[in-house]
Order: structure tokens, then sequence, then C-alpha cells
């Protein structure tokens, strides 16, 4: 299920609150000012973890596909 799906951020407006680390460090880890999120640990455990942080991200700047 979670095979092929691609998580991106973008750096231009994440304001790097950390939330989506907080959410799901799993997947997404704060660089300096911005989130970078690894995609090859994804599993469908992590998907649900990715898709709140996704909904919670303040500025919307993360995109599941
Ligand atoms: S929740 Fe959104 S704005 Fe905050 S660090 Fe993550 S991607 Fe950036």
């Amino acid at each position: 299920m979670s095979r092929g799906m691609k998580i991106t951020i973008d750096t231009d407006i994440c304001v790097g609150c950390g939330f989506c680390n907080e959410i799901c460090p799993q997947v997404f880890f704060i660089q300096g000012e911005g989130a970078i999120a690894v995609t090859n640990l994804m599993s469908s455990e992590n998907l649900e973890s990715a898709k709140e942080a996704a909904e919670k991200c303040p500025v919307d700047a993360i995109r599941i596909e």
C-alpha cells in the first residue's frame, strides 16, 4: 500500500516549526530551519502518522502522493 508513496516538503514555505517531526519522527527530520522527509523508511504504519503530520502542518507544506 505504501509502496511508491512519495513525500515532499515545500522548503520554500516550510517554517521549520517541527510539528511534523514531533508527530512522525520516523519520516520527518528537522535540519537547520527546514524539515526534510526521509521516504525510504515508509511503512503503512508511518504513512498514517505522515498523513497526520501533513494535515497539521501550519503552512500546508507537506505533500503525499
Ligand atoms: S510541520 Fe510543516 S512547517 Fe512545520 S517543520 Fe514540518 S513541514 Fe515545516
